[in-house]
């Protein structure tokens, strides 16, 4: 049973806002602008593409996607600021459907301690900047920062403020993740009978995850009447993360008959999204995680098996089909042809050409010998940079000679550049250590080390193993994330190691 009521949820997506602004979570500009049109093919009806204030290269990444979306809103983030709320005009002004999202804080704690400034000022902002705002956009989202720690007369005057300067959206935001879903419920009840015109605006929720309550006050709120969601991709975002869409998404879908409302997400690209969040910024899901989590859909115990082979309904709720999820059944073996190889990545949902063909079968090939099995999730791994943007590659690596011992190792690493080859030897404390110091001196960078991470990507002693980098430039502060490919860990860390170094070295 579907849509029984067709009370329509927006979905608003902030992961490329309050998700890439997390810590470790940045992401390159070709980056950014694979996950926007992964997200608008997933269906979502707002992105928000970023805080334009922030940097140049902020501008210009909310610019880009702003001119790339074909269909979806397009919002900037905008500090109570003139300046600001120029500069996301200039960023969103080419979007099919521009958006300015302008906040202020609207809590005691937050006016006296962090803007210091008295309630009437902060009104006063509000007002003013509305107004400002709709002079340049006719779609305008007002925030309430810390709207749940707000004495509820006071956030009804500051929305009644907003939607008399013309706000066309209020997003209340429970920016420390410290409501309950019932108080969530009654903070929507109580505006709706105590502002006037706020019928005719979106209400929306934002709601953090730090007591774990995101996604349920988010949904809690939509039941009293809130119409639009912000939440992100896998639940990244600031602390402990943002509400997750899949989850938000999955549950109005699955309990259709309980909510009443419907969204237009595409379920059945959801794993896919997912993956390519969590691939970019380089950030494991738990297994347990729901709905795109490695287990969510796996039945190990005895009795469970039994009965989802009697009857699936007796344990499964959803189907994985819904969210896209692969059957991780084996590929080829290496003595298909090219031939053969291209009718199964056709039936797996891949549309290559003849030259992307002709580019990836020696790398299966390859792949082939140095592994007996080839399960799915190996090819969707050698594939996954095919349909993304590439990132000049300045540095590549070419070969490598590695000897470690107990407590000490060296290593000859090649790098090209420019069609010439560098050669540098290092020693460390191991032989991961040493490599990295290689590349380091070969690049005459002195990149930090934030994260490694290694992992495989199916079963097996010869299985792929996939490297993750985080690399943090002690000169800029900024961090990104490398990965690298290989059934020999140490050649993928390398490669990671690369690819994090050449993604640093590029202006986005
Ligand atoms: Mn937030």
């Amino acid at each position: 049973m579907e849509n029984t009521n067709n009370r329509k949820i927006i979905i608003f997506d902030t992961t490329l806002r309050d998700g890439e602004q997390s810590p470790g979570c940045s992401m390159h500009l070709n980056e950014k602008l694979d996950v926007a049109e992964a997200l608008e093919a997933l269906g979502v009806d707002v992105i928000e593409a970023g805080f334009p204030a922030a940097s140049e290269g902020e501008l210009k990444a909310v610019r880009e996607i702003a001119g790339l979306m074909k269909r979806c809103t397009v919002a900037a983030l905008c500090r109570c600021r003139k300046e600001d709320i120029d500069c996301g005009y200039e960023a969103v002004k080419n979007a099919v459907h521009p958006r300015l999202h302008v906040f202020i804080a609207t809590s005691p704690v937050h006016l006296e301690y962090k803007l210091r400034i008295d309630p009437e000022t902060a009104i006063n902002m509000i007002k003013t900047h509305t107004e400002y705002a709709r002079t340049l956009v006719d779609d305008v989202e007002f925030s309430f920062e810390d709207a749940t720690r707000t004495p509820h007369d006071f956030l009804a005057r500051a929305a009644q403020t907003a939607i008399d300067a013309g706000a066309t959206t209020l997003n209340i935001p429970d920016t420390v993740g410290y409501a309950t879903p019932a108080e969530m419920g009654e903070i929507i009840r109580y505006l709706k009978a105590n502002v006037r015109g706020i019928d005719n605006v979106n209400i929306s929720v934002h709601c953090h995850n730090d007591l774990g309550m995101a996604v349920a006050n988010s949904l809690a709120a939509a039941e009293a009447g809130a119409n639009q969601i912000e939440c992100t991709i896998n639940g990244i975002g600031e602390r402990a993360g943002n509400a997750a869409m899949e989850e938000i998404v999955m549950a109005i879908k699955t309990r259709a008959e309980h909510f009443g409302m419907y969204t237009d997400i595409v379920t059945q690209r959801i794993f896919n999204t997912s993956k390519l969040v969590s691939g970019i910024v380089g950030i494991k899901l738990p297994p347990n995680k729901a709905i795109v989590g490695k287990n969510a859909f796996v039945h190990e115990s005895g009795i469970h098996q039994h009965g989802v082979m009697a009857n699936k309904a007796t344990y499964e709720i959803m189907s994985p089909k819904d969210i896209g999820v692969p059957e991780n059944a084996l590929f080829l073996g290496k003595h298909s042809g090219k031939h053969a190889f291209g009718e199964l990545l056709a039936e797996m949902g891949y549309s290559l050409t003849k030259e992307q063909i002709d580019f990836y079968f020696p790398k299966y090939k390859e792949l082939a010998d140095r592994k007996k099995e080839i399960t799915r999730s190996d090819v969707d791994a050698l594939l996954a940079g095919a349909f993304r943007r590439k990132i000049k590659r300045l540095y590549t690596l070419k070969d490598y000679e590695v000897t470690a011992y107990k407590n000490s190792a060296s290593a000859n690493i090649s790098l090209e550049a420019d069609g010439m080859i560098h050669t540098d030897r290092m020693t460390g404390d191991g032989p991961v250590d040493a490599g990295f110091k290689a590349i380091n001196s070969l690049t005459g960078q002195n990149f930090k080390l934030v994260d490694y991470q290694l992992h495989s990507v199916s079963e097996g002693k010869d299985a792929l193993g996939e490297a993750t980098v985080k690399l943090i430039s002690a000169d800029t502060g900024k961090m990104m994330t490398g990965k690298g490919l290989s059934t020999d860990v140490l050649e993928a860390s390398l490669i990671a190691y690369v690819n994090a170094t050449n993604k640093l070295l590029q202006e986005d």
